[in-house]
């Protein structure tokens, strides 16, 4: 199967900016992940969009893919009559980059790099969503050790270049490929890529400079929050690496069902016993509202299926624009256990009426016969 253009995936121009092409991703990203959306193909469709990111995200592949498109790591991998990666022994597809393009892809890994981006799947009761909280979320992250303030060595110590890669991190690796004589770029396995050999290892941290922290994290959740929605906490991603900044945080939202209201967007649907006498004399229900007990009325001769609308008693509009409201459907409960009084009394009753509708109803039920001859 051909690939899609990385730009055309994330539904951006040539010319875009590296905003553009963030903001982008996470609209996307929200709409197709697997923890919110379920439909068939969703899955696939992230991992497109992720790698379509990965590459365009990046200075230095975005180069290299508006140069060369899909046809340069994919044609050196997968086609070409050899059996692709066990041969060079290529590591995944950063490898494949580095290798075909030769060297100086990698980053410089001494250079200031922010953090990564976390996620956080939060449930909120329907009410919860609907008037939002404030409340303490416990996430799982790296933060920076604070005995060797994130450089991995014993205090009093510090790290060393990197005698293998001087401290480049990557060592040149001469290979014969079909292609002749390559010069391949490897991570550099003395220093795992970091240019950096510590030789006392700060005991803390294991020498990672990092350490593995619940962090509690104190949270906010606007009014009118619905199924899906992601807010985004600034800096409480985790911690960057040789100075760089933290990455953010993203709290995405799931609403449980309320077995009473439904909800579309701002507004609530909910529907209303009422019985038959009440429907055909009216009378005053109390329905229930996300605001507490409210009166209705209902008019005399209210049919089947009528909808009422109490204004202003939906969801806050979660951007400020008002609040919604709701609609109340009545639905005539026909009576199933009659008293032998009561079945008299219908009796009664349609001979009364001569067991037809009533006037206003006569075309309605012209239809229905009418239905029955055909
Ligand atoms: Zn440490
Ligand atoms: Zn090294």
């Amino acid at each position: 199967m051909s690939k899609r253009d990385y730009y055309e995936v994330l539904g951006v121009s040539k010319g875009a900016s590296k905003d553009e092409i963030k903001k982008a991703y996470r609209r996307l990203s929200k709409k197709y992940h697997p923890d919110i959306n379920k439909e068939p193909g969703a899955d696939e469709k992230f991992k497109e969009i992720t790698e379509a990111y990965e590459v365009l995200s990046d200075d230095q592949k975005k180069t290299q893919y508006d140069q060369f498109g899909h046809a340069g790591p994919q044609g050196f991998g997968g086609g070409g009559g050899f059996s692709g990666d066990a041969d060079f022994g290529f590591g995944g597809f950063e490898d494949i980059f580095n290798t075909f393009f030769g060297g100086g892809t990698r980053r410089d890994p001494n250079a200031p790099r922010q953090g990564a981006d976390l996620q956080y799947t939060m449930t909120l009761s329907f009410e919860e969503a609907v008037f939002g909280k404030e409340t303490v979320i416990e996430i799982p992250r790296e933060e920076t050790c604070e005995t060797c303030h994130g450089s991995g060595a014993k205090p009093g110590t510090s790290p060393e270049t990197c005698s293998h890669c001087n401290g480049t991190g990557q060592l040149n690796v001469e290979q014969n490929t079909p292609f002749g004589r390559i010069v391949n770029r490897r991570v550099c396995q003395y220093c795992q890529g970091t240019g950096k050999i510590i030789k006392d290892k700060c005991t803390t941290c294991g020498g990672d400079g990092k350490v593995k922290k619940r962090k509690k994290i104190n949270v906010k959740i606007p009014k009118g929050i619905d199924e899906g929605q992601q807010m985004r906490v600034a800096g409480e991603g985790e911690p960057g690496t040789n100075g760089g900044p933290p990455g953010d945080l993203y709290v995405v939202f799931h609403v449980q069902n309320h077995e009473f209201f439904e909800r579309e967007g701002d507004d609530i649907y909910c529907e209303m016993p009422i019985t038959f006498a009440q429907a055909a004399l009216g009378d005053e229900i109390e329905v229930p509202t996300l605001y507490g007990k409210v009166k209705l009325k209902i008019p005399v001769g209210t049919q089947t299926g009528t909808t009422f609308r109490l204004r202003g008693k939906g969801v806050p509009n979660v951007r400020g624009y008002g609040t919604g409201d709701q609609h109340v459907q009545v639905k005539v409960i026909t009576p199933t256990k009659l008293t032998e009084q009561q079945k008299q009394l219908l009796r009664d009753f349609a001979e009364l009426s001569g067991n037809t509708p009533d006037e206003q109803h006569e075309s309605f039920f012209d239809k229905v016969k009418r239905a029955f001859k055909s």
